[in-house]
């Protein structure tokens, strides 16, 4: 048993009660159809196997079923009850649950957290008495749940889904109803559909564990609106992806809560990054529609992660082959040229004016397509050259079933040898090919409509390597905040980071006359900076002074500075040459711990707005993972004539101050900007460092 299957450990009763119940107990079952209660009714009655008690105050059937006053006046405890009453009545309801010892509620009733202050005291008091009376919770305000493998179908949804192996989490109810629609178009098979609603009780982190444990779950989707406590999330799913795909698509991406910034990373590193980031370094595909979230979780279905880069393509239209190739590439694929000796193992079947070259155009020869089809893709999933294989299916092709015979025997026979080569297909069929796809789809091969979403979820089944944290060493002792705010002074904030393993430029503080001396030892040319309480950016305030060339430069700026700014201290610098200004910034978040930020720095940060964000502490591999985040990523490759900058130094840095920063609970806020790059060395010119003041320490991952 590896350490994630251990961490999973002990099978929720709940989920068992939930998902697979004997008896389904339906508060607000109701005979008329219109009704919440009769919608349920009849869903229930649509498939679950097991008894089924509806109540209702006073009829005494419905829909078949003997019904009875109250839960109460059951003698057999329930495994799961639903709960369609108005909301005025939902307490009574689960009080009822409580006291005839039903284990587990789903309430699908509304009116609760969601509008306002007294539905939220109504919501908690109904939860406490659940909690009270040992039944978990589900809702409210929810969809309801399925187990489509049960034929349990306890929601207001408009049908089962097909059964299948994708399981489905989703804060909106409507997605609930698209699984049904989507498995039936689709092929999409689905094995648990939960709709958490308001979260009362059972919430994203115990859900996502049972279904790591559930045996009929291989795809975990979820739709998120909100994780409740980040970190017991990040853990939990941690170990779901360890096992099996787990997709999620957080809404609410907008950077709406844009806190106040007193500091480049507490305006990058935003909500949504840093969600993302610990979601992605927990092993998560991230996705930002509900579309892409349900067909790249068929997709993971049926077909293995894509392992690699290299892609294959075989058309019958050239251009399509070319446009599909430009959009692998803007996803960071490759559709590589095949090696001569795999192109002489094609080029056979193809006509003359064929290209074996990849993509593999086996031109309008329609007569002999199932044959070149064929060929082809069994001599590309034998080959080492390519990591997956998109057959594109076109009106003609499309049209023809010996096609998809061939593609799924090819599929087939690779599977039967063990070969785990993805294949997806591009499908851009006319009306009258239906039947074709549908038997791509049942044999397990994705059909994805056209060329981008066929780029796009192939991109996005790519399996990342997740690297997990490294440990780190004992927390470090607090230092004395400079300021009420928390902010430390340059002095202590210097000396700090370079025990951290940061390298400033040569620095000396200094007053007065002794600048004179200061500059001398840091060396020409130099620049001077005022120190002042509540100088935050000091270039705009005229409180640096760059190309200093002499001392009585050096004293005429500190005389410049009193006049201006009052009197006070000064930090002397070593001027270093023109390099390229990267950032590297930290806070603390209230859910995830420590952000850190890494990008492309300097004056123009804000507007370049070019970072990647990672959780910490990490290892130098996830480091240098940073620096394919950004777009400017070339920069760091050295243009016009500039050396490129050492990424190993530079993964080295931000690895070790991510262990550092996780040693220090108390630091809320870090700042390095500018770092200047100049080939391998990388020396800072300017940090910032805000310790959390004595109530708000931020929590410790
Ligand atoms: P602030 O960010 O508060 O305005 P900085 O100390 O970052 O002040 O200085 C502003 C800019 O001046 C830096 O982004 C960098 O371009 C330049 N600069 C500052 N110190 C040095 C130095 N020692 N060598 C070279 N350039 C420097
Ligand atoms: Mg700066």
């Amino acid at each position: 048993m590896n350490l994630a299957a251990t961490k999973l450990a002990p099978a929720a009763r709940w989920g068992h009660a939930v998902f697979n119940p004997q008896r389904v107990a339906l508060i607000g079952a109701s005979s008329k159809s219109g009704k919440l209660g009769n919608l349920v009714m009849h869903n229930l009655v649509n498939g679950f196997r097991g008894e089924l008690y509806p109540i209702h105050p006073s009829e005494t059937e419905i829909l078949g079923h003997r019904a009875y006053p109250t839960l109460r006046d059951v003698a057999e405890p329930m495994d799961l009850a639903l709960v369609a009453v108005p909301t005025g009545a939902v307490l009574d309801a689960i009080k009822d649950c409580a006291e005839a010892g039903a284990r587990s509620a789903v309430i699908l009733s509304g009116g609760f957290a969601e509008v306002g202050e007294d539905g939220r005291a109504l919501q908690d008091q109904v939860s406490a008495t659940a909690r009270a009376g040992g039944v978990r919770l589900i809702g409210p305000n929810c969809f309801g749940v399925i187990n489509a493998h049960a034929g349990l179908n306890a929601s207001i949804g408009i049908g089962l889904p097909t059964p299948g192996a994708v399981s489905l989490f989703t804060q909106s109810g409507a997605y609930g109803m698209a699984a049904f629609s989507r498995s039936k178009a689709e092929g999409i098979g689905f094995a648990k559909v939960i709709a958490p609603g308001n979260k009362a009780d059972l919430d994203e982190t115990e859900i996502v564990t049972y279904l790591g444990n559930d045996p009929d779950t291989r795809v975990v989707a979820m739709l998120l609106e909100s994780i409740g406590d980040g970190a017991a999330f990040v853990d939990a799913v941690s170990a779901v992806s360890a096992l099996k795909p787990v997709i999620v698509l957080k809404t609410g991406r907008n950077k709406t809560a844009q806190r106040a910034a007193a500091s480049h990373t507490a305006a990058l590193a935003d909500d949504y990054r840093i969600t993302a980031a610990a979601l992605r370094q927990a092993g998560v595909r991230l996705v930002e529609d509900g579309l892409t979230l349900l067909d790249l979780a068929a997709a993971l279905a049926c077909q293995p992660p894509l392992r690699g880069e290299r892609v294959a393509i075989v058309t019958n239209s050239g251009g399509t082959g070319v446009e599909l190739t430009d959009l692998l590439e803007d996803e960071g694929l490759t559709v590589p040229q095949l090696s001569p000796a795999l192109q002489t193992k094609i080029r056979p079947s193809l006509p003359a004016h064929g290209s074996a070259a990849n993509p593999i155009d086996v031109t309008t020869d329609w007569p002999r397509f199932a044959q070149m089809y064929g060929d082809a893709v069994s001599a590309l999933m034998a080959s080492d050259e390519v990591d997956a294989v998109v057959p594109v299916l076109l009106q003609r092709s499309a049209l023809m079933p010996e096609i998809a015979a061939r593609i799924v025997a090819e599929h087939d026979g690779a599977r039967a040898a063990g070969n785990a080569k993805p294949i997806h297909v591009c499908w851009v069929g006319p009306q009258g090919s239906e039947e074709n796809r549908q038997r791509l789809l049942a044999a397990g091969i994705p059909c994805h409509p056209w060329t981008a979403r066929t780029a796009d979820v192939l991109a996005k089944s790519r399996a990342r390597p997740v690297h997990a944290a490294p440990s780190v060493g004992s927390t470090l002792p607090k230092p004395a905040a400079a300021d009420a705010d928390g902010w430390l002074d340059p002095e202590t904030t210097f000396r700090l980071l370079t025990a951290a393993g940061v390298t400033f430029a040569p620095w000396r503080i200094a007053s007065g006359a002794s600048v004179v001396d200061a500059a001398a030892e840091v060396g020409f040319p130099c620049v001077v900076k005022a120190i002042r309480p509540d100088l935050v950016h000091k270039s705009e305030a005229g409180a640096v002074t760059v190309g200093i060339t002499d001392g009585a430069q050096a004293r005429a700026t500190v005389c410049d500075f009193e006049t201006r700014l009052g009197p006070g201290p000064v930090m002397v610098q070593r001027q270093l040459p023109t390099g390229l200004e990267l950032v590297i910034g930290a806070q603390r978040d209230p859910r995830f711990g420590p952000a850190m930020l890494f990008g492309l720095g300097g004056i123009w940060i804000e507007a370049l707005d070019d970072v990647a964000v990672r959780i910490a502490p990490f290892t130098e591999q996830e480091a240098a993972s940073m620096f394919d985040d950004l777009r400017g990523r070339a920069l760091l490759d050295g243009v016009r004539g500039r050396p490129p900058v050492d990424r190993t130094a530079l993964a080295r840095l931000l690895a070790a101050l991510s262990q550092w920063i996780a040693r220090a609970p108390w630091l809320s806020e870090l700042d390095l900007n500018p770092i200047i790059a100049i080939g391998s060395s990388l020396s800072a010119v300017d940090a910032r460092l805000k310790v959390a003041q004595a109530a708000n320490v931020g929590l410790e991952r």
